[in-house]
């Protein structure tokens, strides 16, 4: 840690039951730079007695104070810690910008969807509501929405604030006490977020933060028998070994497993409008996006002007250290540019559109690609299939309507899917033909709305987090039948 370094706490403690401690066994593990490569700090090296007693804590806190409040007291602490999250937004995106190499305005409107979530779920907490049944004679019967209990967030590098905020917001404002595993290459806001929320209220126990690797703390918390709900976000191998995890335990688990998500380029659309939807939501955070658009498939009347337009838009873009605050960052790690480098030689044989650059000013060490546009690829290809994490896409050319369903619709993912058209009845015909948790028309991501349920099928995983819909996820119902004749 140097003066200059944005860290305002003690990074090397971890909160279970209101106190900040380190490992139990006292290991630590070194959190990294990726602009550079410089270790920032160590972080605990969290393990099963570390879970253990956060889920002790947690079935305590749900036994005490956090347990007894009403859904009105929970909503004011949530929005409450949202408030503090919202004054604090630079002091967050700074050390989001350091821990995941996120240039600073990414980081910035990351924190910013932080505070939305705490306030979203704030003002929801008192709004859900059970119904009543028409039924027998002599019966009364109505339903009771209630908590699962104690709930394991297990959260990936890419985005944490936003998939704290949609997890843990939505878990909370239900009444859980969560159980919260950051990733082992990002932990920073994760920590700061548990220090905003104690400053906020929350009684002691109701968030707990074990940092710690995947396969040591990560496998406790999915597998522990007292914790009753695992949201999980992050590959599809982890995902289904969390699956397996709490399968044994007979536990619901939402996951959130990525895609490869296309944009339907017709030859009608308002291209104007989709260029600088087709570059984004491919390049945003380096490629390192669930949601990210991966593929794009242009139908053959404009397929040349799309890849000449995105190929100059390619051109513009640079890669550098996140406080330069350009299109992209580094990648998270030395190990995640040798998956994204191994990918790119799997193209070494496609043609290539155009490549971005990376800045001058990027540090030999840090883990940097150069964005990458590839052409006329086909459908089957390695890179059309499968979810790269890279700033890497690819353009697929196509003919007919039912050409672009059967290739949109062709690899193992679903998580989002664009159409871009001024025919309306495509748009509804698509609409519903795709194989997607989320369809946008003439447009990509919707700005990324917290109103907005989210989740994928197939590979992508299953279960909804964001919007209303998520306090259902984080939520059991109970029927509750009275006769009383
Ligand atoms: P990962 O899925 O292994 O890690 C995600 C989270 O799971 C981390 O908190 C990790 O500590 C935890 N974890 C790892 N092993 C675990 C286990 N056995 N039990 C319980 N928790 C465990 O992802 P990764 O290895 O960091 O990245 C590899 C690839 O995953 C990437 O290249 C990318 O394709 C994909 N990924 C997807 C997302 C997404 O948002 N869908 C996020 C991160 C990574």
């Amino acid at each position: 840690m140097t003066d200059a370094s944005p860290l305002w706490f003690d990074p090397a403690l971890c909160l279970i039951g209101g106190a900040w401690l380190p490992a139990a066994s006292g290991g630590t593990l070194p959190l990294v730079n990726p602009s550079d490569g410089s270790e920032i700090c160590r972080i605990p090296r969290g393990g099963a007695a570390d879970i253990e007693a956060a889920v002790q804590a947690a079935d305590a806190a749900l036994e005490g104070e956090w347990g007894a409040m009403t859904a009105l007291e929970r909503g004011r602490i949530l929005t409450g810690i949202g408030q503090l999250v919202q004054e604090r937004v630079e002091q967050l995106a700074a050390l989001e910008a350091m821990d995941v190499g996120k240039p600073l305005t990414q980081a910035r409107a990351d924190a910013l969807a932080l505070a939305r979530y705490c306030e979203f779920y704030g003002g929801a907490a008192d709004k859900v509501m059970g119904e009543t049944i028409p039924y027998l004679d002599g019966f009364t019967v109505y339903t009771l929405r209630e908590p699962h209990g104690v709930t394991g967030h297990i959260v990936p590098w890419n985005y944490p604030m936003q998939i704290i905020g949609r997890s843990v917001g939505a878990a909370l404002a239900m009444g859980n006490a969560c159980v919260l595993k950051p990733a082992e290459e990002a932990c920073l806001t994760a920590l700061a977020f548990a220090r905003i929320a104690v400053e906020a209220g929350l009684p002691a126990g109701a968030l707990n933060v074990v940092t710690g690797l995947g396969g040591e703390a990560g496998a406790a918390l999915a597998g522990h028998p007292n914790v009753q709900h695992i949201s999980f976000t992050g590959s599809v191998r982890t995902g289904a070994l969390v699956q397996q995890a709490a399968g044994a335990n007979v536990v619901p688990v939402t996951l959130e497993l990525g895609g490869k998500s296309p944009q339907l380029v017709f030859d009608d659309a308002d291209l104007d409008a989709a260029l600088p939807f087709l570059v984004n939501a491919g390049i945003q955070n380096a490629g390192q996006t669930c949601s990210a658009s991966s593929r794009i498939l242009v139908q053959r009347g404009v397929y040349g002007e799309v890849k000449a337009r995105m190929a100059d838009a390619y051109r513009d873009l640079k890669a550098g250290p996140a406080k330069d605050d350009l299109q992209l960052g580094p990648l998270i790690s030395a190990r995640q540019k040798q998956i994204v480098e191994s990918y790119l030689e799997q193209g070494a044989n496609l043609p290539v559109a155009a490549h971005g650059a990376i800045s001058p000013q990027a540090p030999e060490t840090g883990a940097y690609v150069r964005p990458t546009l590839f052409a006329d690829v086909p459908p089957d290809h390695v890179l059309a299939r499968e979810e790269v994490f890279g700033p890497v896409q690819v353009l697929i050319p196509f003919e007919t309507e039912e050409d672009a369903v059967r290739i949109a619709n062709s690899t193992d993912y679903g998580l989002v899917a664009s159409v871009w058209t001024r025919d309306g009845a495509r748009q509804m015909r698509l609409a519903k033909r795709l194989r997607a948790g989320q369809v946008f028309l003439n447009n990509y991501g919707a700005g990324g709305g917290v109103e907005l349920p989210f989740g994928g099928v197939w590979k992508s995983g299953h279960g909804r987090e964001k919007g209303f819909e998520a306090l259902y996820g984080f939520s059991q119902l109970k029927t509750v039948a009275a006769h009383h004749g």
